[in-house]
């Protein structure tokens, strides 16, 4: 299920929002102040961001700015005061996705985050067969299949991990240490090399000599393009 982070420092209407996503079936994480947000959404993973501009620690617009020149593209709707016309235009400049104005119906708000998390979530296509389709490798993450030109390609089981998760970062970056974390745990602890290898050889199997998709980003970690 899609997460959401909520930003918000009015009690009620970040209960409110709560309650009505959860109920939604969404997982959903809160803060109540702009810096603690902010620290959120730079470690954690999100899906969407819900972000209050008026709030204590930091603005809203300072989180969505500071996070866009982190590099991080979570999508982002502010939540902004009625008749704040120019906050409108500032948030969508500063890199927000949408906003909605307060107060808003939830109807509404519920079917912008719908829109939003459609738009990111289309963006790698399945085919006719169910298949996912990265580079020249079409793979099936449930049945752990992989395919390049119709022939059945060997991937072990870390390896469709990995693909996954770059997949569902995709356009994100991905550190090496979010792919220990989420792949290896704490059972078992390889190094950053470990993971290079195992980039490599997925790279040798969807990557054509015209299209990288899986790059480097240097010296920080890795990034799925489709
Ligand atoms: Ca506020």
């Amino acid at each position: 299920m899609p997460r959401i982070l909520i930003i918000e420092d009015e009690e009620a209407m970040l209960a409110g929002l709560r309650d009505n996503l959860e109920f939604e079936g969404y997982e959903v994480d809160t803060a109540d102040r702009g810096d603690d947000g902010y620290e959120k959404l730079k470690t954690g993973r999100y899906d969407l961001v819900l972000l209050d501009v008026m709030l204590p620690g930091m603005s809203g617009f300072d989180v969505c700015k500071k996070t866009r020149n982190d590099g991080n593209q979570t999508p982002i709707i502010l939540l902004t005061a009625r008749g704040e016309e120019l906050d409108k235009v500032l948030g969508l400049e500063i890199g927000a996705d949408d906003y909605v104005t307060k107060p808003f119906s939830l109807r509404e708000l519920l079917a912008r985050i719908k829109t939003i998390l459609r738009r990111s979530a289309v963006t790698g296509t399945e085919n006719a067969q169910g298949l996912i389709e990265i580079g020249q490798l079409k793979v099936s993450f449930e049945n752990f299949e992989a395919f390049v030109n119709d022939e059945s390609v060997k991937m072990s089981h870390k390896e469709f991990e990995i693909l996954n998760y770059l997949y569902r970062h995709k356009g994100k970056i991905v550190t090496r240490d979010d792919l220990l974390d989420e792949i290896w745990g704490m059972d078992y602890q390889p190094t950053a090399r470990t993971v290079d290898n195992f980039i490599l050889r997925l790279r040798n199997k969807i990557n054509t000599s015209e299209e990288q998709h899986i790059v480097t980003v240097h010296g920080l970690g890795y990034k799925l393009v489709l």
